[in-house]
């Protein structure tokens, strides 16, 4: 049977700019045929044994020819494969998406198109830019910069009377012509205009001057494609509208654990910061012992997996936990609770780190059963030392997963919320990333964090609390204290 071609937009950059129609198809996706200004970031949503095929740039750094490109799609859609084609911004804008679809219509392969967000429009309004406003424009013309590869040239006349907002793209190679052309053929030379590169991304620059001044500008500034040509009025809205540049983590990436929750890293996202999450660890769970555990011993759940396995054990086990109704419960950190009250369940105290637990619990001398996985398991023992009554239940084990240097080099931060992500984290470096950790900023979260880090001479950051508003409130300090180093 026929696969099927999805032709996405996957708009200017900032990976939440995908609609969720576009988000579902990546992760269905069987194959992802993507472009040179596609953020990376996204195909991390591809699943696991999807096939990326980058055909924006070839070991010789050419583009794969447009031929080629549509004789893979239909190739692998004949495979019977669901095939992505990921564009940036919208696939009709500039994209060759029409004419990849007509390819594929003729060869009666069934396509469908999600449209996306523009860079013409959206990457604008990411530099304070809206493309209309009823003072200043109340029209809009998107026009291709690339002057020579087209069979008619541009109309300079015509494009020089219209009093709406033009946006070149893929103009920077022909600035001095656009701004020559347009003066030429009666445009104010007052006229502002700005060039945005790399829109909605951590590296988006803005330069903004005349049509007499910007080219001098953009060169001073090194202005490189990708970048839009903004000429009109509505430019000078910018001074008022900027959001994306102004918020306090603009320009800064953060590199931190994948978690389930994602509260850190949407706090980050919405400071403006680039978040960077490490690939995920693997679990193993390990077999089960053959005999019930006492049903007298309270129960300390380590984490929130250990809580999921337990209670699975036991309805394997042909027990609920009624069989437990004697014991207390205690879960270590809020997401262990969380899980435990989905399960029905209310622990009878709550601490936030392992740390908190061992220094406040009045529960240490009792008939324990700690349950967690094998690195939290082992730090209890330590501490332990022996005692006859503290029990133990290795429910899984946590492999690290290879970090790749390239997330250790573009981190201004890193972030680090337990003791147990450190000891993952530094397994899956190479000695190579090693090395760089000793140049960055490192956030961690509680004594025992810092320590595994600390000990091998890698300084780190304590906030002032173990939580991740009080981590957020130490990076906002440490931007603030390097914003007036500069400033001195
Ligand atoms: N289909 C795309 C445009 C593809 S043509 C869209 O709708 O946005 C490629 C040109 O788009 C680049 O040369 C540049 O001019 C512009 N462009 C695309 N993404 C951009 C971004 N994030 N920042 C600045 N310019 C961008």
């Amino acid at each position: 049977m026929t696969g099927k071609i999805t032709l996405i937009g996957a708009g200017p950059g900032d990976v939440e700019l995908l609609t969720v129609k576009a988000l579902r198809k990546i992760r269905e996706a069987d194959v992802v045929v993507y472009d040179r200004l596609i953020n990376p970031e996204l195909l991390h949503e591809c699943h696991e044994n999807c096939e990326k095929i980058d055909v924006g740039k070839q070991p010789n750094y050419h583009p794969v020819p447009q031929a080629k490109i549509e004789e893979l799609l239909v190739t692998k859609a004949q495979q019977g494969k669901q095939v992505v084609r990921l564009k940036s911004g919208d696939p009709y804008v500039f994209g060759r998406g029409g004419e990849e679809g007509t390819k594929l219509k003729k060869q009666h392969i069934p396509f469908e198109v999600i449209p996306g967000i523009t860079s013409a429009i959206g990457g604008l309004t990411y530099a304070g830019i809206p493309i209309t406003h009823r003072e200043y424009a109340s029209s809009f013309h998107v026009i291709t910069g690339h002057l020579k590869s087209e069979e008619q040239a541009l109309d300079w006349q015509t494009l020089a009377k219209l009093e709406g907002t033009l946006v070149f793209l893929m103009g920077m190679a022909e600035l001095a012509t656009i701004t020559d052309k347009l003066v030429h053929f009666g445009k104010k030379p007052t006229t502002p205009v700005a060039i945005i590169e790399w829109a909605s991304r951590k590296k988006q620059r803005t330069s903004v001057g005349t049509l007499a001044t910007i080219y001098e500008i953009a060169l001073a500034a090194q202005m490189e494609p990708p970048s839009l040509i903004v000429v009109g009025g509505v430019v000078a809205l910018r001074e008022q509208l900027n959001f994306f540049e102004e918020k306090p983590l603009f320009g800064k990436t953060i590199a931190l654990p994948d978690t389930q929750t994602k509260n850190m890293y949407h706090r980050l996202i919405d400071l403006g910061a680039e978040v960077i999450e490490f690939p995920p660890v693997s679990f193993n769970w390990l077999s089960k012992p053959d005999r019930l555990p006492n049903a007298a011993d309270n129960l300390v759940f380590m984490d929130p997996h250990s809580v999921e396995s337990f209670a699975a054990y036991l309805v394997k086990a042909k027990k609920d936990w009624r069989y437990f109704s004697q014991s207390h419960i205690l879960s270590i950190g809020p997401q262990t609770e969380s899980t435990l009250n989905k399960l029905g369940l209310l622990p009878d105290s709550t601490y936030r780190t392992l740390a908190d637990f061992w220094s406040i619990s009045k529960n240490q001398d009792a008939c324990n059963l700690y349950i967690g996985e094998t690195q939290g398991i082992q730090e209890i023992q330590q501490r332990v030392k022996g005692e006859k009554r503290q029990r133990f239940w290795v429910t899984h084990e946590e492999l690290a997963a290879k970090i790749p240097i390239s997330s250790i080099t573009t981190a201004d931060y890193i972030y680090l919320p337990s003791s147990k992500s450190a000891a993952l984290f530094l397994e899956g470096l190479t000695v190579e990333a090693q090395q760089v950790l000793k140049n960055k900023k490192i956030i961690v979260m509680g004594e025992l964090t810092g320590n595994r880090l600390t000990s091998r001479q890698i300084p780190v950051i304590q906030p002032a609390e173990p939580t991740y508003e009080s981590a957020i409130e130490t990076i906002l300090q440490e931007e603030l204290h390097e914003k007036s180093d500069h400033r001195c």
